[in-house]
Parts: C-alpha cells; sequence; structure tokens
C-alpha cells in the first residue's frame, strides 16, 4: 500500500484529504511527494506564521530541546514565563494558563467564566451567551459553544449552559443574557470558520459596554484571528476593546501545538490550585517557539501584513468571478461564481494551495508571505476564479 492508501486503511475517516502527500518546503512554498511545488496559502489553517522550516523559529526550537523538552507543571521552567509575560505586556492582560490547542484554550476561558460568576452572582449564573454561525471547537464543551448546528448532529447532548444569538443584533443579546443570567459572553470579532466575517465595529463595542455594565465575562476567540493575523496582535485591538478572557491557540507557536488563555483583571486570581491543569500544558519546546513568534510580530510586521491584506483586496474587489470579498488583515473570503472547491482544485493544480470557510475561498497566508510570491498566488487564484 502506498502512503495514501495506508492512510484511508488506519487513519480515523475524519478528514477528506487532497489529493496531495506534502513532504517539505521552505517558507510560503510546499512541495509534495512528486517534486511539485505549491504557493502556500493557507498556512496549516493559520497556524505556520511564518511559514515553513523557518530558520529563526527552527533555532529556538533547537536550542530549547537540547536543553529539557517536557518536566510537567510540578516544576518551573522558563519559556512558559517569558511567553506569559511577553504576552501580557503586550496585551495588558493580567496572567496566562497554557494549554495545547484553540478547543482547551476556550474550554479553560468558559471555566474561569464560570467560576468568576459562580463567586461572584451565584451558581445559576453560568451561561455563556455565543453568536450564531461562530465556532469555538471540537470537544464536546466547545461544540455546545460553537453556533452551527450542522456540527451538533448526532453527539447530543453536548454540554448543558450556552445560548446562540443573532451577530449584530443586540437586542436579542441583552434579552438572552437577562433571561439566562449569563456569565460570560463569547464572540470572534472576524468569524473564521464561519465565512471569515468581521463583526460590526458599533455592535462589539456595544456587546462590550453590556457586559463591562452587567460584569459578565467577556471572552475574545482569537484562536484564528490571534497572533498578527488581523493586522493587530489580537484582532480585539482593531475594535478599541478590552476583554476579560483572550483565547490563543492555531498561530501562537508558529507550528507547534500551544493554547494559550489570557486572564484580565477581574479573573486573574479565579484559579485556584487544582483547579485546571494540563500536562503538555505550557511544554517548554512549544513556549520557546512561541517566544520566537511573538518577538517577531512587531509594529512593521503588523504594517507589513495590513500592506499585503490592501493588496489581496484591490486585487481581488470586482475581479471577473469574484462576487465579494471579506476579512480583516491576512483572513480573508472570497466569495466566488464558481463554488469555492472548485476554484480551490483548480488553483492546487495551478500549484497554490487554499481552503475554504463555507462558501468562500479562504485566504491565510504567511504573515512573512514575501511579496512576490503573494502576486504569483493572486494571479493564479484570480484565473482560477474567472470564468475561463
Ligand atoms: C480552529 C479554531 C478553534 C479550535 O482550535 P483547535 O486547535 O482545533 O482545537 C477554536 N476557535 C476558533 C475561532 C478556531 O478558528
Amino acid at each position: 500500500m502506498n502512503i495514501k492508501e495506508k492512510d484511508r486503511e488506519y487513519i480515523a475517516s475524519t478528514y477528506n484529504r487532497f489529493p496531495i502527500e506534502i513532504v517539505g518546503g521552505k517558507g510560503s512554498v510546499l512541495r509534495d511527494e512528486t517534486g511539485k511545488e505549491y504557493i502556500d496559502m493557507g498556512s496549516g489553517i493559520g497556524v505556520t506564521s511564518f511559514g515553513i522550516a523557518d530558520e529563526k523559529w527552527q533555532q529556538a526550537i533547537t536550542d530549547q530541546i537540547s536543553k529539557v523538552q517536557h518536566t510537567s507543571n510540578l516544576y518551573y521552567t522558563d519559556p512558559c514565563v517569558i511567553l506569559a509575560e511577553k504576552l501580557c505586556l503586550k496585551t495588558g492582560m493580567k496572567k496566562v494558563f497554557f494549554s495545547n490547542s484553540g478547543a482547551e484554550a476556550n474550554e479553560c476561558a468558559i471555566k474561569a467564566a464560570r467560576k468568576y460568576a459562580a463567586e461572584k452572582k451565584g451558581g445559576d449564573h453560568f451561561t455563556v451567551i455565543t453568536l450564531k454561525n461562530s465556532f469555538h471547537g471540537r470537544t464536546l464543551t466547545t461544540l455546545a459553544a460553537t453556533g452551527q448546528e450542522h456540527y451538533h448532529e448526532l453527539f447530543t447532548p453536548l454540554t448543558p449552559g450556552f445560548a446562540h444569538v443573532e451577530a449584530g443584533n443586540l437586542e436579542e443579546l441583552k434579552k438572552t443574557a437577562e433571561e439566562t443570567k449569563a456569565a460570560a459572553i463569547m464572540i470572534e470579532c472576524v468569524q473564521g470558520e464561519g465565512g471569515v466575517i468581521p463583526l460590526d465595529p458599533d455592535y462589539v463595542r456595544g456587546v462590550y459596554d453590556y457586559a463591562a455594565e452587567n460584569d459578565i465575562i467577556l471572552i475574545t476567540d482569537e484562536v484564528q484571528t490571534g497572533n498578527g493575523r488581523s493586522g493587530m496582535l489580537y484582532s480585539y485591538m482593531n475594535y478599541g476593546i478590552k476583554p476579560d478572557i483572550v483565547s490563543t491557540a492555531k498561530g501562537l507557536a508558529g507550528g507547534l501545538p500551544l493554547g494559550a488563555t489570557l486572564l484580565g483583571e477581574k479573573v486573574k486570581d479565579v484559579f485556584g490550585f487544582g483547579d485546571h491543569g494540563s500536562t503538555f500544558g505550557g511544554n517548554p519546546v512549544c513556549c520557546a517557539a512561541a517566544i520566537s513568534i511573538i518577538d517577531r510580530i512587531d509594529d512593521a510586521l503588523l504594517d507589513e501584513v495590513k500592506e499585503k491584506s490592501r493588496y489581496i483586496f484591490g486585487e481581488f474587489e470586482g475581479a471577473d468571478g469574484v462576487e465579494s470579498v471579506s476579512g480583516l488583515g491576512l483572513m480573508i473570503g472570497i466569495k466566488t461564481v464558481k463554488s469555492a472547491s472548485e476554484v480551490v482544485k483548480t488553483a492546487m493544480e495551478n500549484g497554490v494551495l487554499c481552503l475554504t470557510a463555507k462558501d468562500k475561498v479562504r485566504l491565510l497566508p504567511a504573515l512573512n508571505i514575501p511579496m512576490n510570491v503573494l502576486e504569483k498566488a493572486v494571479k493564479n487564484i484570480k484565473s482560477a476564479c474567472a470564468s475561463k
């Protein structure tokens, strides 16, 4: 059996993979088993922030792995502390809990919000309000948080205590929060899996004000939007708000598994010993990788992200076969006349890897994709969108 046949034999059938095997690459160029090269416009779903086999990132990992690869959280290690300090200083958040994935970062955020509300207002204040069309993860609790019914089917009963409201409708949110005695509101400032849809700034501001006035914990899920992707370090910074909790993962460690839940002033001390934990959380190698990523997301890089974003919007808006373009920074959704999957297939055949989100072609290139490589990819994707 070749590797594709063996995969179908031995790997659980949860992924409908494209028919190529990635064997290597450099930066924003990937190579398959036949030697064919592709420009990577997906970054492993927003994970490889500085591309494949980036040298500074590799150095940070090899330095740490040659010292100590894991200790458990029974002992002090330095990479997780340095990383937590950097994240707090750059955001104004106060403490960090480390885990291994986006779903886990959200689980921690939900636990923190529930404990805060239970202590402050009583155990009947447990509901977490999220938005319809949101995506917050695949564990049974984060599935319950996810406001898309089709993910829930046949996995019920899910964790109780979640309510979903329409994005943009502040009155519905307030009414639901009152009726359910909400503990928290959790939003993605740009809905990623839901179709790369930025929330309306007035709405986000309204949610923030309402949550602050009513001592409801505001969580921003920055798993996909975080770590420079939106043109700011975290996407909430585009909206002039300050959440109580920020969850992030995907691009944080540039390709190693790491989740982080950033706890603001209200909840910084909500957890006591034994309240939460993770065997691998804060792993020194993953944290060393993340330090190397966070250190490079400076104003100059963020300006570059915004510049490339403007370029991509400019190229696709009004282009042949393109209905609309949405998104923020290097998180872009393109509604095409042809089906998104057809466009992605054609682009792949022509040497560009793209993603989809609902009915859109989704682009999440590396933050440092070189301009000439980006131009080539855009040209290619435009031709895949075009009527002929
Ligand atoms: C990908 C994603 C998650 C889930 O992250 P995992 O690492 O797959 O658990 C949660 N929230 C958002 C917004 C995401 O994009």
